[in-house]
Order: C-alpha cells, then sequence, then structure tokens
C-alpha cells in the first residue's frame, strides 16, 4: 500500500469528522443561558433579526435587552478579557509547538501522517487562539449580542493593533 493509500482514509475518516466537530465547537456562537427560567440557551429568532429566543422556554429577549444585562462593572470586563488572552497566547505557543513537533517528528521518522496530523492540529489551535481573542475583544468593546458578529471590526481592531 502506497502512502498515499495510508493516509487518505485517515484524512476522510473518523478523524476528520472529530476534526470538523471540533472545530465546529470552537468557532460556533458561545451560547449564553436563558435569563427566564435558566434551562435553556438562547438562539437567533428565526423571525426577527433583533432578538434571541430560549430553546428551552421559548421566551424572547430583544437584543437591545440583552446588551444591556451584560455590562458589568469594568474589573470583571477588564478579569474576562484577560483570561480569553491568556487562553489564546497559550493556543498559540502550543499551536507553534505543535507544528514545529510534529514536523521535526516527520523528518525524523519519515511519516507524513505525523505532519499532516500536527498541522491540523496546529489550525485547530489557532482557531481557538483566535476565538479566545475575538472573544476577549467583543467583551472589552462590549460589542454581545449584535444581530451579525461584529468580526469585522475585530480584524480591523486586531491589524490596527489596540
Ligand atoms: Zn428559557
Amino acid at each position: 500500500m502506497t502512502l498515499f493509500g495510508k493516509l487518505l482514509p485517515r484524512v476522510g475518516g473518523a478523524e476528520t469528522r472529530t476534526f470538523r466537530a471540533a472545530v465546529a465547537d470552537v468557532l460556533g456562537p458561545r451560547r449564553a443561558p436563558c435569563p427566564a427560567c435558566d434551562e435553556g440557551t438562547l438562539v437567533p429568532s428565526t423571525t426577527d433579526l433583533g432578538a434571541r429566543i430560549c430553546e428551552a422556554c421559548g421566551a424572547s429577549f430583544p437584543l437591545e435587552v440583552l446588551r444591556q444585562t451584560i455590562v458589568a462593572d469594568d474589573e470583571t470586563i477588564a478579569r474576562v478579557a484577560a483570561a480569553s488572552r491568556r487562553e489564546a497566547l497559550i493556543a498559540f505557543l502550543a499551536a507553534d509547538g505543535v507544528a514545529v513537533g510534529s514536523a521535526i517528528w516527520a523528518v525524523a521518522a519519515g511519516g507524513l501522517p505525523t505532519l499532516v496530523g500536527g498541522t491540523a492540529l496546529a489550525l485547530l489551535l489557532l482557531a481557538f487562539a483566535a476565538t479566545a481573542r475575538y472573544r476577549a475583544w467583543q467583551v472589552e468593546h462590549r460589542r454581545l449580542f449584535e444581530a451579525r458578529p461584529p468580526i469585522g471590526a475585530w480584524l480591523r481592531a486586531e491589524t490596527r493593533g489596540d
């Protein structure tokens, strides 16, 4: 069996699905708990762009109201943002380590699957790092519960370096 023959089933198989699920988990929106019943989570309303509804009890909350509920004190905001930035830094360093480590291992052992697996893991960690930085920025700038995720504004802020 060629190296490619061995590699392809791995790439297309269960590992990839798990990887995709992990990516979806990392990149997916973090769902806020329902303030009314504390059991369900809030999901975007299908009929009203400016509202979130609870999956469990069906209560509807305008985004404007939700934004006001998360106006925490400055100390909490700073703590949450700092924790997210720390997560991002750790994930970024881990991604570097995994990328370099798997490359060295792949060269030493001559294994392409090691390199592919290492690259996939490094990309997942980078995605996690980006998500954590985005969350930190969202909290600091109070840009939560917007009808459209403010990803463009975040990217501009990141490239400006503020
Ligand atoms: Zn509810």
